[in-house]
């Protein structure tokens, strides 16, 4: 039960969000300013008119509009206005770190500068740093529908913008009929780069995505990874190896992943026993927040601040941080979440 005590520990806790998408967290109002600055047309006037956009009804739609929405954003200036937005509402809410995810072939098929994009984000965040002292790293989520081949292009500027803060190699968009063996070079050569690998897999698909992800890829972390739940040697083998499942409850039922909250099986791995985090994935298309997804956790799956606790504790331990500054994350999260819920018994 949410009573008002969990819910000021929810608000005020120390956050780690791993699994936020830069394009997918744009205020209708900057979306709607982008557009008429660079010239871009919108099927949308006003900020009714994106709510209404926003009213996709699965996951195909949702990504064709989120596409549609991407082409707004032109220059590094841009997305250093996004990640500046973004970074200041996650140190609103407690989020001490957070990875954010940047789709690299939205922007490159438009003829933009992927290193400029992620330039002028890594820009934006470092201004948040600057400001809240809160840290975000970038990403790279590379859209596997466009296939292995241009993905080392991609990888080769993920390479050159380490030393700007880019952390994680992953891969994203559809799912379907677009499974993660292909990758397996690509990753391979991103771990050799030492970049953090994750993939979003298990979300639309089936436990094969997953599997592929986990043995071909080596990712130790899987956006979703939902649909691990059917495959009782999946799990098991997900909790012996300790891959972490970044969980994002409202974009499964937004996207249809699950048709309600009773069928989604977040509840049964965490007790399972698999590491499981919490996110919010695509704040604006979800109409969440992470610190709503902890509310909605509470509710509908029943969680209390020990297991709040627990969540956000694998998320500090899951990041793709160097070992040390992991370290430090991960004391300084765990020592506010003991002082908080020493002051408001919780
Ligand atoms: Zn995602």
């Amino acid at each position: 039960m949410l009573t008002p005590e969990l819910d000021e520990f929810i608000v005020r806790m120390p956050k780690v969000e791993l699994h936020v998408h830069l394009e997918g967290a744009i205020a209708p109002r900057t979306l709607l300013e982008l557009a008429h600055q660079n010239g871009v047309e919108l099927p949308a006037r006003d900020v009714a008119g994106v709510e209404q956009l926003l009213r996709y009804r699965n996951f195909g739609e949702f990504i064709t509009v989120f596409m549609t929405m991407a082409r707004v954003i032109v220059r590094g200036e841009d997305f250093a206005r996004l990640a500046y937005e973004l970074g200041m509402d996650l140190a609103a809410q407690q989020v001490c770190y957070a990875e954010v995810m940047i789709s690299p072939m939205q922007h490159i098929k438009r003829g933009m500068d992927l290193y400029e994009a992620i330039a002028g984000a890594a820009e934006g965040f470092a201004q948040v740093e600057r400001e809240t002292g809160t840290q975000i790293r970038i990403a790279l989520d590379y859209g596997r529908q466009y296939g292995p081949d241009l993905a080392w292009q991609v990888l080769d500027v993920a390479r050159k913008a380490q030393p700007i803060g880019v952390v994680g190699w992953s891969i994203g968009g559809n799912e379907i009929g677009h499974p993660p063996e292909p990758f397996a070079e690509v990753f391979a050569a991103a771990r050799e780069a030492k970049l953090g690998l994750m993939a979003h897999a298990g979300e639309v698909v089936g436990p094969a995505s997953v599997w592929g992800a986990i043995d071909h890829l080596g990712v130790m972390r899987l956006g979703h990874g939902i649909r691990s739940i059917d495959d009782p040697h999946l799990l098991t083998e997900i909790i012996r190896r300790g891959v972490v499942l970044d969980v994002c409850p409202s974009s499964n039922l937004r996207t249809g992943a699950v048709h309600s909250w009773a069928e989604h099986p977040l509840r049964k791995l965490y007790d399972a026993g698999v590491l499981v985090t919490i996110n919010s994935d695509d704040p604006t298309f979800f109409h969440t927040t992470i610190t709503e997804e902890y509310r909605r956790s509470v509710t509908h799956f029943g969680f209390g601040a020990d297991e709040l606790t627990a969540m956000t504790l694998n998320a500090a331990r899951a990041t793709f941080l160097p070992p040390a500054e992991r370290a430090t994350l991960y004391t300084q999260v765990n020592a506010g979440i003991v002082t908080l819920r020493r002051e408001l018994g919780v």
